[in-house]
């Protein structure tokens, strides 16, 4: 029987009750590989989480927010020296490729010293105040105990952008991982236990998310909600949080567009699509699910395209030359391919992929091959849902003009580049393209922790996660008067 995971809550490793139910963590590159079982949560599970955060609160908040920046620093040093292997773990469970796995691995790394190193930066400002004599200035102080609700396509990065910056900053933490990520965030568990978090600081709730996410967003005790995930999932829980006085964000899904232009460099243009489209198979909010043409250069890039798409190889994370990996589960696979059935039968064009590999070691997993629709309709069902996987829709456009409106069609807004060597084309897609991540000649993929990141229209709750813009959501600003006593 393969190992068996139980919740880190209140600083160590539950001892789970007979009646515990455990989930298999599978390998989607090879399904019947379980990579361990993990306890399925159920909701006194998580009210227990709430409690230790809870508990242990005012202890973290009470002490100088540097000695809470050491703790960072610890952390970040211990998963730095076991980037190898929690890499090799991201690989097995998630599916993506070794090096993508070990840059994220050391992403998570570098979100930990940025945090740490915030814990330096004032935290007010000193105000004018209408009184003479008076002191007058605002602190920001944390916002209490915040359940972080996570998915699995980044596993070490998306957990530490949201946990880091609410460490840092004071708070304290119960996670809910991904079920199809466990292994990955009891890493996490580990490097924060070494670290000396004192007990309750940061507690890992594994399992379904349904199974808790009532608990999650009414216990009294919760304060906050971040979450990252699908727009569905997302919407119910911000619901659930207005109706319940809890602060929230969201980051929700994307249909992420590139613009190519008649003066791009095409093949610079071509390389970043395929980059944005297929690695990860495709499953970053971020990824490029779009790709609106000028008709002076749609043949040449779909020539171009094509060509590379061919070249692609797909295999398991640890194939050296693989340039996508599995999706992250059976069920994931058949709804992509589902999709692109739907698709298919509804009137778009096929142009590569689509249709189930077929071999030895793709009948071992869950693969969906790179896709490619061509000429679609910006009104069709494709061209407007998420997919999640290795699936690019290719529109023709008659102008630049049109390029922007098939763009901004979407009602999602997270990400989106132009390909141009045009400055006033470049300024026009920064001034009026409607997503929160704007690109010129770059990949729709791709964030760094120091830039502020997320999306609009229905990609976001309007809020921003790290960066400076972390601060916003896990601190909360009193304001302060001193006022001289008489004398
Ligand atoms: P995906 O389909 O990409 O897995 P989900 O939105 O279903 O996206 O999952 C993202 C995260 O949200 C996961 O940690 C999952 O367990 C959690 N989740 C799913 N449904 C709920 C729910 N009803 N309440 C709380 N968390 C949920």
């Amino acid at each position: 029987m393969s190992e068996r995971y139980s919740h880190y809550l209140g600083g160590g490793w539950e001892t789970p009750g007979e009646t515990a139910n455990f989930l298999p963590n599978r390998n989607p590159a090879r399904l019947s590989e379980v990579l361990g079982e993990f306890q399925n949560g159920t909701s006194e599970d998580a009210t227990k989480a709430i409690e230790a955060a809870h508990k242990a609160l005012a202890g973290w908040a009470a002490l100088p927010a540097p000695s809470r920046g050491e703790f960072l620093r610890k952390a970040a040093d211990l998963l730095a020296a076991r980037v190898d292997h929690v890499a090799k773990d991201l690989m097995l469970e998630e599916g993506k490729s070794l090096p993508e796995a070990k840059g994220e691995t050391m992403r998570g790394v570098a979100i930990l010293r940025y945090y740490a190193a915030q814990t330096l930066l004032p935290d007010g400002e000193v105000i004018p105040s209408a009184t003479a004599g008076t002191l007058f200035f605002t602190r920001r102080i944390p916002v209490g105990v915040c359940a972080l609700i996570t998915p699995w396509n980044f596993p070490i990065a998306i957990p530490l952008w949201k946990a880091a910056p609410a460490l840092a900053f004071g708070n304290t933490v119960v996670m809910k991982p991904s079920e199809h990520s466990p292994l990955t965030a009891h890493h996490l568990a580990e490097v924060f236990h070494e670290a000396g978090l004192p007990a309750g600081v940061f507690n890992v709730l594994y399992g379904e998310g349904a199974r808790v996410g009532e608990t999650l967003t009414t216990h009294p005790a919760v304060n906050a909600l971040s979450f990252t995930g699908s727009a569905k999932t997302g919407k119910w829980l911000g619901s659930q949080c207005s109706a319940n006085g809890k602060k929230y964000q969201l980051e929700m899904g994307g249909k992420n567009a590139v613009i190519v232009l008649p003066d791009a460099d095409l093949e610079q243009a071509v390389n970043l699509t395929v980059q944005g489209a297929f690695k990860s198979a495709g499953q970053k909010c971020t990824a490029t699910s779009r790709a609106i043409i000028h008709e002076d250069v749609y043949q040449s890039f779909v020539n171009h395209l094509v060509e590379k798409v061919h070249t692609l190889k797909v295999g398991a994370g640890d194939e050296a030359d693989a340039y996508l990996g599995p999706v992250i589960s059976e069920a994931a696979r058949d709804n992509i391919l589902k999709a692109i059935r739907e698709a298919a039968e509804a009137g778009s064009t096929l142009l590569c992929g689509g249709k189930p590999l077929e071999g030895a070691k793709y009948d071992l997993g869950a693969y969906v091959p790179p896709t490619v629709f061509w000429d679609v309709d910006p009104d069709a069902k494709i061209a407007k849902e998420e997919v999640f996987g290795p699936v690019l829709c290719l529109f023709r456009a008659k102008s630049e003009e049109e390029a922007l409106e098939i763009l901004n069609s979407s009602e999602y807004g997270l990400s989106a580049s132009i390909f141009t060597k045009s400055l006033n084309s470049a300024l026009r897609f920064a001034e009026k393209a409607q997503v929160g991540m704007v690109r010129v000649n770059g990949e729709t993929a791709g964030v760094e922790p120091q830039a502020p990141f997320g999306g609009m229209k229905g990609s976001s709750s309007y809020s921003r996660e790290q960066g400076m813009a972390a601060r916003d959501f896990y601190t909360q600003i009193k304001t302060i008067a001193i006022e001289a006593a008489a004398e």
